[in-house]
């Protein structure tokens, strides 16, 4: 069975500082072609480096993606989630392994939209549409059995 992965675990760097998260068991699988690496946020058409944002109020539907400057970018994190699924669902991937805290990856808790550092419960924007469609979401720091 294959994964979508976020492409910085996979050492992609395509951070929003140019920079990647590689952690080498998931880079490894998808050396082996078990796993397709995605970034949403490229997928979007974002540029890398880029700047950070968060997503603002996670109890306030729709979620709004905010930069550090003000700007909203939720149009574009809601076209790489969408975008991200339909590779998903092209290539009947049931399970993904993304990474924890970004506004796009990840799952369980996010920043608050202060940028202050603070963590709040919700999900990514991408992690969030994959897990409503089916998806089985893992992170960095909960690997599926198989690669724990
Ligand atoms: Fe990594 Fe996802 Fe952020 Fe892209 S959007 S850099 S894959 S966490």
């Amino acid at each position: 069975m294959k994964y979508i992965v976020s492409a910085c675990l996979a050492g992609r760097p395509c951070r929003y500082d140019g920079g990647h998260c590689l952690e080498v068991r998931i880079a490894e699988l998808v050396r082996r072609g078990k796993a397709i690496p995605v970034c949403p946020e490229v997928l979007s058409g974002l540029s890398v480096p880029r700047e950070p944002c968060e997503i603002q109020r996670c109890e306030d539907l729709p979620l709004t993606i905010i930069s550090r400057s003000g700007h909203d970018f939720s149009a574009a994190y809601y076209a790489g989630a969408n975008r991200t699924l339909l590779i998903a669902e092209k290539n009947s991937i049931t399970r993904a392994i993304l990474k924890t805290q970004s506004p796009s990856c990840g799952f369980g808790v996010v920043y608050d939209g202060t940028f202050s550092g603070k963590l709040v419960p919700g999900n990514g924007i991408t992690a969030g549409l994959l897990h409503t469609r089916g998806v089985r979401i893992f992170t960095e720091k909960n690997l599926p059995p198989e690669l724990g």
